[in-house]
């Protein structure tokens, strides 16, 4: 059952973040994707609405100095944000939110304490078998994949902050891990505390 839980999700581009959101909303009901706000190119397959809502940097800008983002960042030279509507829209769904942000969205939702957060980092096995999912994805030129590898050892630092870490090595187990993270996280008779920060 929902209980308005906020499941923030963080991984280096690469990891295996989005395939098993996929797989885990699949799985067990009542989760909303909360579709962020970017200014990057939509890529192959994306469809505007669903995958992000896909804006222009001066309207990025707009929101961001009208109070309209939850949290926003810098990721890999575009603008990522997680808007006030798109978290409403899950929520008045009566369902519990999924938000698949970076490290440094992930903080700042930390830092505000919103009661029912839970933070969940999901780790590639190597940075190797990272690199190989990023070519064997095939959706970045090689410019970006050696920019995303780059982030992805700043990233890793900041795993321990989170309350769960997650490898994605064999996908099925690692998506019956995040499946019972979800479910644990449901049964618990009192929020979950906030972190402390760094
Ligand atoms: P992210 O959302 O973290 O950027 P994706 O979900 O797009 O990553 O996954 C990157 C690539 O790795 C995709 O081609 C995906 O099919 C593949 N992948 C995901 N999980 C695994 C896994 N456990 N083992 C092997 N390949 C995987
Ligand atoms: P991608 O371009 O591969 O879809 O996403 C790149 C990175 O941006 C990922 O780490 C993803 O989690 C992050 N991201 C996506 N949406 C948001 C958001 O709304 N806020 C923040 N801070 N990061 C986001």
């Amino acid at each position: 059952m929902s209980k308005g839980l906020l499941f923030i999700i963080s991984a280096p581009s690469g990891a295996g973040k989005s395939t098993l959101i996929e797989r885990v909303r699949e799985k067990i009901g009542g989760l909303g994707f909360s579709v962020s706000h970017t200014t990057r190119a939509p890529r192959v397959g994306e469809v505007d609405g669903v995958h992000y809502h896909f804006v222009g940097v001066d309207e990025f800008k707009g929101m961001a100095d009208r109070g309209e983002f939850a949290e926003w960042a810098m990721v890999h030279s575009n603008l990522y944000g997680t808007s006030h509507a798109a978290l409403d829209a899950v929520r008045s769904e009566g369902k519990d939110v999924i938000l698949d942000i970076d490290v440094v969205g992930a903080i700042n939702l930390k830092e505000q304490r919103i009661p029912g957060s839970v933070f969940i980092f999901i780790e590639p096995p190597s940075l190797d078998e990272l690199e190989k999912r990023l070519k064997a994805r095939n959706k970045d030129d090689d410019e970006i994949i050696r920019r995303r590898l780059k982030n992805a050892r700043q990233e890793l630092e900041k795993a321990p902050l989170y309350d769960y870490i997650v490898i994605n090595d064999d996908l099925e187990e690692a998506s019956a891990k995040l499946t019972s993270i979800i479910e644990n996280e449901r049964l618990r008779a009192n929020e979950p505390e906030a972190m402390e920060s760094e």
